[in-house]
């Protein structure tokens, strides 16, 4: 069987990981989290970038430091990982999904206005599949309300919108080094944001509420509990590992972008005839090749195919339960627009498996993809 994802594994990791267990230092905020800091920090352009144990824990901790209230609102795409709304749903705050876009399957950009109530705080925009959001017009929206932005960057790392790094466009924003994204070290994240009083209390919500990195700084003379936090840091063994991974993070796009390419090539012609959709990448947009997907004609044909290609030993995958229409989203959210697009592209959309290492069996992959969508 061909797996749908594989985890890159570079050649450092081991190096790095036994390089963390020799200096004694394990817990968060070590030597090599630092080096990962400084990673992001200079690559994504984030200026306060903080490692966490997850996107989760980094949606978590900019939920907390937006001090929503219960009963506030947050204008959110329907069509995302159940993890953008359970932070919100965690500060008793209320999810208002929006449609996404056809094109770039994402929140449409032109439904926020018509969303906002009162309680509106802020808008918490996904970049699917690592392609970036309109962004600008949500800026500008925000600005006009005085909202909040929180991107979900969980799939966007070394993507950009304009020349701006994911994540650190808006307000706060959440990147995920799950072993499912395109860098990884199994379970991490980061939260990012270039504000200075949001970083200075990010840091004290990340290490349970006290000032114990200004007290390791110097700073303080003890450490107190301060604000409302949990623990979001990693340990040092994750960092390790992904710290040689994000020095590899430059080769390992190129690789996957190789294989998207290619993946996209192959499938012009069956587009031009109408039998599938290829994804689309907006020219403001550089992507990061996280998803390669196809939109088939029918959820009927959508079923069929991955039957298919699981026969011929190859594993696809479709994507999200849309939110609004999930048991906990019906309890816990609301709709803000009609969901025609979301429930529509959610029925047909198939992932095909993109991953470094992938390239000797992905002309097996394509030629199988090829022959069943013949029959359609
Ligand atoms: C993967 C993902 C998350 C969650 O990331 P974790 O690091 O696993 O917590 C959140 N949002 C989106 C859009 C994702 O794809």
């Amino acid at each position: 069987m061909i797996p749908f994802n594989k985890s890159h594994v570079g050649e450092r990791e081991l190096e790095y990981i036994r390089d963390a267990i020799e200096s004694n230092a394990l817990s968060g905020d070590g030597a090599y989290t630092k080096r990962c800091n400084s990673w992001l920090s200079k690559e994504l352009g984030s200026q306060f970038p903080l490692l966490t144990q997850s996107a989760t824990a980094a949606l978590e901790m900019a939920a907390l430091l937006t001090d929503l209230s219960p009963g506030d609102e947050v204008i959110m795409p329907s069509y995302t990982f159940v993890s953008t709304a359970n932070a919100i749903v965690l500060r008793g705050a209320i999810p208002v999904f929006v449609d996404i876009r056809p094109d770039t399957l994402n929140i449409d950009e032109r439904l926020i206005f018509g969303a906002i109530s009162e309680r509106t705080r802020l808008i918490l925009p996904v970049h699917y599949a690592g392609v970036a959001c309109e962004m600008d017009e949500i800026l500008r929206i925000a600005n006009d309300h005085d909202l909040l932005v929180i991107e979900d960057a969980a799939q966007g790392i070394m993507s950009s919108y304009k020349g701006r790094a994911l994540g650190a466009i808006g307000d706060m924003g959440a990147i995920s080094f799950h072993a499912t994204k395109n860098i990884s070290c199994g379970e991490g994240g980061a939260f990012l944001t270039s504000n200075p009083k949001i970083a200075e209390r990010a840091e004290m919500v990340r290490e349970k509420g006290t000032n114990r990195s200004k007290f390791f700084r110097g700073e303080v003379d003890k450490y107190n509990w301060v604000a409302t936090g949990s623990s979001y840091l990693p340990s040092e063994l994750n960092a390790a590992y992904l710290s040689a991974q994000l020095d590899a993070a430059k080769d390992i796009t190129k690789m996957r972008l190789n294989i998207w390419d290619k993946y996209h090539l192959a499938f012009e012609s069956f587009e031009k005839s109408g039998i599938v959709r290829r994804p689309i990448v907006p020219s403001e947009c550089t992507h990061n090749a996280h998803i390669y997907y196809l939109i088939l004609p029918s959820l009927v044909l959508r079923t069929k195919f991955i039957e298919a290609m699981k026969g011929k030993g190859v594993a696809c995958t479709f994507h999200y339960v849309p939110l609004h229409s999930s048991p906990h989203g019906i309890r816990s959210g609301r709709v803000g627009s009609d969901m025609n697009f979301t429930s529509d592209l959610a029925d047909r959309i198939v992932r095909l498996p993109l991953w470094p290492g992938l390239e000797p069996q992905q002309n097996y992959v394509i030629d199988s993809a090829i022959e069943i969508l013949n029959r359609f």
